[in-house]
Parts: structure tokens; C-alpha cells; sequence
């Protein structure tokens, strides 16, 4: 039987927990402004509490309930990127829990652009924080099938199909004038900084961000090409030559459709049980920055 959003929305005013569907992945969400309720989600994915969720609104007037500012350039970035897969990090609200930005003084929060998505957190009528669906350093679930086989019967799903963008958003931080890119994702902090004609520093890495991630259980490689494969066994991930592997699976050549496909094959190849799978590096341009994030954090590097 599936769930219907006013059960869900339900669920989540009562206190409970809902995985849903967003355009990056499926995230694991709770009422934002209920302390206890944003505990659950630490506790069932296993996530130690030093890192933080991001708070999903569907407005800008929800999204200043949570922060301590809205400044020109956080609208600015909004108007043009929301509903959409872009954090923006900002100075925290009081009322807002402190075990949702793992007691950090800003909270990260993202309108995200999937109907049922939204759907929900208006039926709620409250913000949902929510980090993804797995277990902690899991692969990130792209489709409901992905959920049920992390948690089970434990969570309640919403299906809302497979996912668009199918990595995690990007996420940016607001400091005065300054943008901070914090975690690379679809949206390049290039665009953002075209559109937000400001300065930007370098890449930092993100509180809480580890350094192993978004795993498979299987052996994760990368390699540069087919001439690098350990040997016949394994599964080899590629997009330009085809290599010797017992199974071989081919990606889109452009990064927007890779991206929307990635987890869903790592999710399938690590169910076939390899002995390691192997996947081509894409390249090293502004594109594939997010992907090559990923795939590096994957393979435990
Ligand atoms: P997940 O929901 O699993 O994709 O993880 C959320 C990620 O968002 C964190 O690991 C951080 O990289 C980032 N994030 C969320 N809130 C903040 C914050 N207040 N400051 C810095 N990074 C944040
Ligand atoms: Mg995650």
C-alpha cells in the first residue's frame, strides 16, 4: 500500500520520520523545528551528529523562518536557482534545533524542485530537515526500491520515481558578500558566481563532510582506463572505451545524464556482488567537478 501526502505530512506534524523524493536524491525527513523528531533521523541512519541536515522549505518565506538573515544575495541565488538542487548556508534562527546543524551557527536550507517534494512539506506547513535516505556513508538512494532495501518497514516511503539530477545538491555559503562553496554539485560554483557576480573563495571542505562517502559495500576503483583493470572478475563503469570486465555497463557521455544515472547503477552493480567494480574517471572539467566529488569520496579518496 502506498502512502498518500496528507499521511505523510501527518506523520511528519506527529513527530515521525518520511523518506520522499527530491530531483537529487531521496532524503529521510522530519519536522525541522521538533528537536526530537530531527533526533530520530541521527538515529536511524546511524550518522553521528557532528554533521548537519539541510532544511527543505517550499518558499523563500519558509526559508526565513529558519535563518537569521535573508541577504540581497541569498535572494539573488534563490530567484534564479529555486526550486532546485542549491543549498544556501546562512546565520541560524534560535527557534531552529541545534541538532540540525550539528550545533554549527548556520543552517543550510534548499527549496527543492520535485512536486511531490513540495507537495509535502506544504501539506506540513512546517520545514523538513532531511540529510539522504541510507545508512551512514551509504550510496545515496535515487529511487523508493533504494529506501526499502536501507531501512526497510522502519521508514515509510513516498515513491515519486527515480531521481532527475541524482546527486546531491550543491551547497554554497553566504558570509557577508562572500560565497563559499562547501559542497560541489550540479549547479557549479562557476554559475552561481556568474549569476551572483561576486567573488568566491576556493573550495573548502563542508563540516561533517567525510571522507569516505556515498560507498558501496563492493571495492570501488577508479581508473583512468580500461588498460587499468585489475582483471576479468569485476564490473567495469564506463563512458569512452569499452574495457574486459565480466560485466561493463556504459554511461551517458555528458555529465547532467551521467549524474542522473550514477547511484542507480552503483546501487545495481553492488547487488551483483563483484569483486570489485571499477569505474572510468570522467574528466577533470568544471562539468564534472560534483561527479568526480562522488566518485572520489566512493572510492575512498
Ligand atoms: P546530506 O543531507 O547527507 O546530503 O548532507 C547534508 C550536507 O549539507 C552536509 O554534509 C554538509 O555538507 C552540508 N550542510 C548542511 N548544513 C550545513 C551547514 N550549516 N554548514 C555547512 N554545511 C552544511
Ligand atoms: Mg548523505
Amino acid at each position: 500500500m502506498s502512502l498518500s501526502i496528507k499521511e505523510a505530512a501527518e506523520i511528519i506534524r506527529s513527530g515521525g520520520l518520511v523518506a520522499f523524493p527530491t530531483e537529487t536524491v531521496y532524503g529521510l525527513g522530519a519536522n525541522a523545528l521538533d528537536r526530537a523528531a530531527v533526533q530520530k533521523i541521527f538515529e536511524m541512519k546511524g550518522r553521528p551528529e557532528t554533521s548537519p541536515l539541510i532544511v527543505h522549505v517550499a518558499s523563500v518565506e519558509m526559508a526565513r523562518q529558519v535563518v537569521a538573515e535573508w541577504p540581497p544575495l541569498a535572494e539573488e541565488l534563490a530567484r534564479q536557482w529555486w526550486p532546485g538542487p542549491l543549498t544556501i548556508v546562512l546565520r541560524k534562527q534560535d527557534s531552529c534545533p541545534v541538532n540540525v546543524t550539528a550545533g554549527l551557527p548556520t543552517v543550510g536550507v534548499r527549496m527543492p524542485n520535485h512536486p511531490v517534494a513540495l507537495a509535502l512539506i506544504e501539506e506540513a506547513g512546517v520545514p523538513i530537515a532531511a540529510p539522504s535516505a541510507n545508512r551512514f556513508t551509504g550510496l545515496s538512494p535515487t529511487t523508493a526500491e533504494h529506501v526499502r532495501a536501507a531501512f526497510g518497514d522502519a521508514v515509510p516511503v513516498l515513491d515519486g520515481g527515480p531521481c532527475t539530477v541524482g546527486i546531491e545538491s550543491t551547497v554554497v555559503a553566504i558570509e557577508g558578500d562572500k560565497l563559499k562553496l562547501l559542497r560541489p554539485g550540479m549547479i557549479s560554483l562557476g554559475e552561481i558566481e556568474r549569476a551572483a557576480a561576486q567573488g568566491a573563495e576556493a573550495p573548502h571542505p563542508a563540516p561533517g563532510m567525510h571522507e569516505k562517502h556515498y560507498s558501496p559495500r563492493t571495492r570501488l576503483i577508479l581508473v583512468r582506463s580500461a588498460s587499468e583493470l585489475p582483471d576479468r572478475t569485476g564490473a567495469y563503469v564506463w563512458r569512452v572505451a569499452l574495457g574486459p570486465a565480466a560485466r561493463s555497463v556504459r554511461m551517458p557521455l555528458d555529465a547532467a545524464p551521467y549524474a542522473a544515472q550514477l547511484y542507480r547503477v552503483l546501487h545495481q552493480l553492488d547487488a551483483e556482488n563483484w569483486p570489485w567494480i571499477a569505474v572510468e574517471m570522467p574528466p577533470d572539467a568544471p562539468d564534472w567537478t560534483a561527479i568526480r566529488d562522488r566518485l572520489s569520496r566512493a572510492a575512498g579518496r
